[in-house]
């Protein structure tokens, strides 16, 4: 690596990272070296052909995109073509099959009923004990109180207590509202996963959204280099943007930052078709995993894609330093850690810009990250 007169490192090579470099190379014209210290670009969103098979295979469960920014559409299309995938996901409960998210034909099955959806509205008004989204009875204080306003507390226990238990490791009366925002409530037979008006896959995966991404010849990609190894080589007037844990960073100075991590179990099958879905969660609270991923269904422009199928079940499980981060915990301890993180990091390192999920500590969509560098690369 060549570090005399460089003037940008990003460090990372997923999304935002990505985003920031393709900016710097193509806009400003000015070379960049990005590190990435796992053997791959893309971050979590990586996917791979599993050589057996022939089916693209996603390294950190399935990741299907979607947005409702327009500036981000019009520009992650200059990387790729998008298939017309939509992403719709099944949950099962006690073993039956529901439509998730919670929508009409989910309440229907559930309850055994054939409401219309002008009906919806007071029935699970009344299910929730008076609490409506329409007429909010004070803000809810937790991911608990929201979700039963939403969808009232059978739904709520069926579909989402047990699931929000087993993905964070806590009770859900001790995680904040928002992430339940995340998943609409619809009293229509509308199934899609997601409400964004744009959706789709990368029709060469994301290996090949990533390989365009990062194609310029002014752009330099260094795998299997930690910002450690380099750090005392870099020029002090070096401007760095770094998309790693900010805890990591200052060798946990002032403790740790809180995530929760994930174990990925995959196996071989000898069928076409094992779960008809692409995603099928696991609502039961006592199940260990929280969904299984086939990824085959993600790319249906490719046919059956053989006679076996591959399937992978995802475990969430604690986080110990040294494993993978995967979800940020962001409760008001946690965010507060964080702003000290935050504050060292203005005062010590000028020259240092922090984002994406781990460095920004924000558990963002890829669409959300996709918008955070391009505002990150217009303000320098
Ligand atoms: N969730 C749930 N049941 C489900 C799916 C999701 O309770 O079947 C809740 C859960 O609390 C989760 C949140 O909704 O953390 C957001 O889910 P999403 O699918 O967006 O999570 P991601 O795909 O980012 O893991």
């Amino acid at each position: 690596m060549k570090w005399s007169g460089l003037k940008y490192l990003v460090v990372g090579a997923g999304l935002w990272g990505g985003v920031i470099a393709e900016r710097i190379a193509s806009v400003l014209g000015e070379p960049v070296v990005v590190l990435e210290r796992r053997k791959h670009t893309g971050g979590n969103c990586h996917s791979f052909v599993d050589r057996r098979t022939g089916i693209e295979c996603h390294a950190y469960g399935t990741h299907v995109f979607h947005t409702g920014i327009q500036r981000v559409w019009e520009y992650i299309n200059r990387f790729a073509h998008f298939t017309s995938y939509r992403h719709k996901v099944l949950t099962e409960y006690r073993g039956r099959i529901y439509q998730m998210p919670i929508s009409l034909p989910t309440i229907n099955s559930f309850y055994g009923l054939n409401l219309r959806p002008y009906e919806v509205e007071d029935f699970i008004l009344r299910e929730a004990g008076g609490a409506s989204p329409a007429a909010p009875c004070g803000q809810p204080a937790n991911l608990e109180e929201k979700a039963v306003s939403l969808v009232g507390r059978p739904l709520y226990e069926a579909f989402i207590k047990g699931y929000t238990q087993k993905q964070w490791g806590r009770d859900p009366r001790d995680l904040p509202a928002e992430i339940i925002n995340r998943l609409p409530v619809r009293a229509n037979y509308n199934t899609d996963y997601f409400s964004d008006p744009w959706q789709g896959m990368p029709e060469s995966g994301y290996a090949g959204l990533f390989e365009a991404l990062l194609r310029h010849p002014k752009i330099q990609v260094e795998l299997g280099v930690s910002w450690k190894d380099v750090a005392d080589q870099v020029p002090a007037s070096c401007r760095i943007f770094y998309s790693g844990p900010l805890d990591e960073f200052f060798d946990y100075a002032l403790g740790a930052l809180e995530w929760r991590g994930l174990r990925f179990e995959n196996r071989l099958e000898p069928y076409r078709d094992v779960q008809g879905t692409a995603v099928l969660n696991q609502a039961d609270g006592d199940v260990p995993f929280t969904r299984t991923h086939e990824y085959k269904h993600l790319h249906p422009e490719r046919g059956a894609q053989g006679e076996q199928s591959i399937l992978t079940r995802e475990y969430p499980r604690a986080f110990s330093r040294g494993d993978e981060p995967y979800y940020p915990v962001n409760t008001p301890e946690n965010e507060r850690l964080m702003g000290l993180y935050r504050e060292r990091l203005a005062s010590g390192h000028p020259n240092m810009i922090a984002g994406g999920r781990l460095g920004g500590f924000r558990y963002m969509d890829m669409d959300k990250t996709i918008d955070f560098a391009l505002s990150v690369f217009a303000g320098l």
